[in-house]
């Protein structure tokens, strides 16, 4: 099973430090962020915080077992490793055909560090390679955003079902 992270509504205050947590882990090797914002860089996060009224939340990949964008790629370069849903940047032409297929909007066009000018499929990767893990969840000062791994899911499903039952049974959860 894929792992995902997901964000608590209601503890989101809407500060979007998420967004520039998640642009500053994947800048280039060596990359000064805050000159390369100077020098024109485009701020890509791979999560969108959205405010409706008084509403306010990340939104990111869901990281689909049955991935529609993958589905929809005719070049293959949506695959999964595993853990979530891959790109192979390499194989993305910029068709956007992943775009029109995300349920979510999770997926988007992102600036290809390697080749200037290029645009190609960019998505939530749950910061792969970055050992301490979602720099969104580690800066969100809400206390918002949490990483579901199967473990975690496996717990939450099980506190539900307890939950659901204490209520059926008409006991306090
Ligand atoms: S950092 Fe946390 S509180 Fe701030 S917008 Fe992101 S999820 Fe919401
Ligand atoms: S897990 Fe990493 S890549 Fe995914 S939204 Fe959070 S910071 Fe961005």
């Amino acid at each position: 099973m894929h792992a995902m992270v997901l964000a608590d509504a209601e503890r989101c205050i809407g500060c979007r430090a998420c967004e520039i947590a998640c642009t500053l882990a994947h800048a280039a090797t060596g990359e000064d962020p805050g000159r390369a914002a100077e020098a024109g860089a485009a701020f890509a996060p791979r999560l969108t915080v959205v405010r409706d009224g008084g509403l306010a939340v990340p939104v990111q990949c869901r990281q689909c077992e049955a991935a529609p964008c993958a589905a929809a790629c005719p070049t293959g370069a949506l695959y999964s490793d595993g853990r979530s849903v891959a790109v192979n940047t390499a194989a993305c032409t910029g068709c956007k055909a992943c775009l029109a297929a995300c349920p979510v909007g999770a997926m988007d066009m992102l600036p290809l560090a390697s080749l200037p000018g290029r645009k190609v499929a960019g998505k939530c990767d749950l910061c792969a390679g970055r050992p301490s893990g979602p720099a969104c969840q580690a800066v969100c000062p809400a206390g918002a955003l949490f990483l579901h791994d199967p473990q975690a899911l496996g717990r939450l499903c099980a506190a539900r079902r307890r939950r659901a039952a204490l209520a059926c049974a008409g006991a306090a959860p």
